[in-house]
């Protein structure tokens, strides 16, 4: 019987766990062996009491709870090490608050079954979902295609997914501390197999997502994934050479002298120039400190609490 994994990130979303633990239940096919997962990203309501309190009355479900919030990127990165661990053949990746419908679980396994590695979702229509998101995200695919030249990122795939032994073993290779996943998912390549569906609301609780943190996701990924670092100093010497075509035209005409104007300007294009030097070695120096993706401080899948799932 082959064993799936279904990882669940949680973050404060004791509101939502008992819709999502019946639901998920009843598109559970007899012919497989599921093991929910919940990953615990430092809660601070009852997630934590409630996961424990269903793996009490269930020994399917199995937890990890991280010493602190590490955030959403961390938390699919622990389920998929903890799903290794657990030696699954598959895993499914589903947020806890039922916008990724579980209904569409036995339609994955299908796909599965017929032999596909890795079975991503994405909504048919951006309806239903704010303006200004919709927007952002339009830019965004622009934007990231642009300057990564990576035309093959599923627009708009959601993290909902099921991934096979070889892609969650891929996916767990690549050690990004600053995590995009589906820049990742992209990268380690596998041929993909995509299911649509309508948008769905949240079942109860908020969004962990603030306008601010998508920004810096965003700007994560191009970072991550394209030259953008390369950029800047090409646009900085181009302004240089403009700079010194007007000092050439100034010198045959010799109408104004903006010596002191023309100071500063140079000045303002070094200091551009060291800020963006200090930011790419702060990145590099994430990486570079090699410290761990997340840290557990309570699990029921190893034996002791302060080992990190590898
Ligand atoms: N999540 C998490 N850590 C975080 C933020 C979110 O594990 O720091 C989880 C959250 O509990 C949910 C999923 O990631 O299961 C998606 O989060 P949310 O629904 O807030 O995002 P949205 O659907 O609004 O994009
Ligand atoms: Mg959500």
């Amino acid at each position: 019987m082959k064993k799936i994994a279904i990882i669940i990130p949680c973050y404060n979303e004791e509101e939502v766990l008992s819709f999502f633990y019946e639901e998920v239940k009843k598109h559970f096919l007899s012919e497989y062996d599921f093991k929910l997962v919940f990953v615990d990203d430092g809660s601070r309501d009852k997630t934590l009491e409630k996961i424990k309190a269903l793996s009490e009355k269930d020994e399917n479900v199995k937890y990890l709870s991280f010493s602190r919030n590490f955030g959403k990127e961390a938390a699919m990165f622990a389920g998929l090490e903890a799903a290794k661990k657990l030696n699954v053949d598959a895993a499914i990746l589903i947020d806890a608050d039922l916008q990724d419908p579980p209904s569409l679980i036995p339609e994955m396994l299908r796909y599965y079954s017929e032999g596909y590695k890795h079975i991503y979702t994405k909504h048919k229509t951006r309806k239903g979902e704010p303006f200004l998101k919709t927007i952002f995200a339009m830019m965004f695919y622009k934007t990231y295609s642009k300057l990564t030249g990576n035309q093959n990122m599923t627009r708009g795939a959601r993290d909902f997914c099921l991934l096979d032994r070889d892609v969650i073993e891929a996916f767990l290779s690549v050690k990004d501390y600053r995590r995009f996943t589906k820049g990742i998912f992209t990268w380690v390549g596998f041929e993909k197999k995509c299911i649509e569906f309508d948008y769905v609301p949240r079942v109860a609780g908020k969004t962990k997502w603030s306008f601010k943190k998508l920004f810096h996701y965003a700007l994560l990924g191009i970072k991550q994934f394209s030259h953008v670092y390369l950029l800047l100093p090409n646009l900085l010497i181009f302004l240089c050479l403009l700079l010194i075509a007007g000092e050439i035209g100034l010198g045959i005409y010799q109408q104004f002298n903006f010596l002191a104007l023309r100071i500063e300007f140079l000045a303002l294009l070094i200091l551009i120039g060291i800020k963006y030097l200090m930011r790419l070695i702060y990145d590099v120096r994430d990486q570079g400190l090699n410290r761990p993706i997340y840290l557990t401080k309570d699990t029921n899948i190893v034996g002791n609490i302060y080992d990190k799932i590898s």
